[in-house]
């Protein structure tokens, strides 16, 4: 199963030799799969532990260098996404469609309160 990173409009997949590099959801520390996901901009998006990022979305100061190789940041969040370019298909989500009932119990059991 090839990686893919999860972005949206970012096509990014492992090879061998590529220059990016690509990183799991950090899942043991859920305070920052939170800010990860909501980084991403995906409502209800849960990753699993096959989940990837590329590194074109972490900001360089994410980074730290260690015996000439770079590392990931334990508490690293990825910032960067193109979401200018595809905006149209991030905005599909539908809003304000509740379906109506025929009744509403919520309002037959709210009886007015009438002090007297
Ligand atoms: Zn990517």
């Amino acid at each position: 199963m090839p990686i893919i990173c999860a972005a949206i409009g970012c096509n990014n997949t492992f090879v061998k030799g590529s220059e990016f590099r690509f990183y799991r959801f950090p899942l043991k520390k859920p305070q920052l799969v939170n800010e990860w996901v909501n980084s991403l901009g995906v409502k209800n998006f849960i990753p699993t532990a096959h989940t990837c990022l590329c590194s074109e979305h972490f900001r360089a100061d994410c980074f730290r260098d260690l015996n000439g190789k770079q590392f990931l940041r334990v508490d690293a969040v990825p910032t960067i996404f193109s979401q200018g370019q595809d905006s149209s298909k991030i905005e599909l989500r539908k809003r304000g469609v509740i379906p109506k009932h025929h009744w509403s119990q919520s309002e037959r059991q709210h009886s007015p309160a009438s002090t007297g």
